[in-house]
């Protein structure tokens, strides 16, 4: 084996304490690259290893299975910087860059169009990959273009916003695995910083106070079936506070899956399997996970992971 790229490199790291719902087992592999350098060196070795790689960002919309995953797991959210020009409204943001620090500094600076995303605790480069978005905005609406990186050949590629494919939480970006490395955005300018910032504030309030931002959980669970809300078929069903192991529908939004304690993937998977049953059984309907699963679970082999 060739020589890994020292000293990030580590081996069996339970990917628990990176992800926000606190589950998931072990990576075989594990690095937190800090800057484009270090990342790309741990591509080329993963490559040289023939590994099978998977980044995470902040690890805020992931249910990793209590086996863990095989290979070289790239988490990025230290890849963090951010510069942004309050006279054009361009900014760009490294992949690691936390989405509420971005927001509030373009608030800081007077440029509109991140207010919505100062709730979501995920980072620039999960962002891009899953179209986050909140109160009718999403980052297809600002985003200009990514920098990626071909994990299988090195190369470096710039996509403009059209070539994504985005939509509702959907990326080409999900199906396709290149490695955010920036981003660009454009935003509005030629507004008092005070009336941005107090915009983001407001958003962030109405957030805190509707979601259980006290416990571990990974945001809304299931993508609502437009023009129905998965929160409201959730709830008129009953299932709040409904429990598998340490895995509870939160009292507070019926959407979220909180873990009240010491939950593991499993009861994550299974609470989430449950609802969409009983969803299915009254309204006909199937709810879609919005969470992505990695690794083994009963129906969803590790190879095909
Ligand atoms: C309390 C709470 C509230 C939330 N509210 C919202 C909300 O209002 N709206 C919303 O859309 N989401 C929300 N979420 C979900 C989540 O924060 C978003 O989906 C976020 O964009 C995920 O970013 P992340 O960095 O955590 O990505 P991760 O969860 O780590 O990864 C998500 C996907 O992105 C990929 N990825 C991450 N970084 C990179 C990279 N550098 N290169 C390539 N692929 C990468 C991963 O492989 C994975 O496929 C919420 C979550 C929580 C916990």
């Amino acid at each position: 084996m060739a020589a890994p790229p020292a000293p990030q490199l580590r081996h069996e790291v339970e990917l628990a304490g990176f992800t926000t719902w606190k589950v998931g087992g072990p990576a075989e592999y594990f690095a937190e690259p800090e800057t484009p350098e270090e990342l790309e060196a741990l591509l080329i070795w993963g490559r040289q290893q023939g590994m099978p790689l998977q980044v995470l960002g902040a690890g805020s919309n992931l249910l990793i299975s209590d086996q863990g995953l095989r290979g070289l797991v790239i988490c990025s959210r230290h890849l963090q910087g951010a510069q942004l020009d309050g006279a054009s409204g361009l900014v760009e943001a490294l992949a690691g860059e936390p989405l509420p620090t971005l927001a509030r500094r373009a608030a800081k600076t007077g440029l509109a169009g991140l207010e919505w995303s100062v709730g979501i605790p995920g980072t620039v480069g999960g962002a891009v990959v899953m179209n986050a978005g909140a109160q009718g905005g999403c980052i297809a609406d600002s985003l200009v273009n990514v920098t990626l990186l071909d994990p299988g050949s090195g190369e470096q590629r710039v996509m403009g916003t059209q070539e994504l494919d985005y939509g509702y939480r959907h990326s080409r970006l999900q199906a396709e695995r290149w490695v955010v490395l920036k981003a660009q955005f454009q935003l509005e300018i030629g507004q008092a910083a005070e009336q941005v910032s107090q915009r983001t504030s407001a958003n962030l309030h109405k957030r805190t106070s509707t979601q259980p931002y006290q416990l571990p959980s990974c945001g809304s669970v299931f993508r609502n079936p437009e023009p129905q809300k998965a929160g409201r078929l959730i709830e008129g069903l009953g299932l709040k506070g409904h429990r598998i192991g340490g895995a509870e529908v939160s009292e507070m939004h019926a959407n979220f899956i909180v873990n009240t304690g010491n939950a593991r993937a499993s009861e994550m998977d299974a609470l989430i399997r449950f609802v969409q049953q009983q969803v299915a059984q009254a309204h006909g309907l199937q709810l879609h996970p919005e969470v992505m699963r990695l690794g083994a679970f009963p129906d969803q082999p590790a190879a095909a992971a």
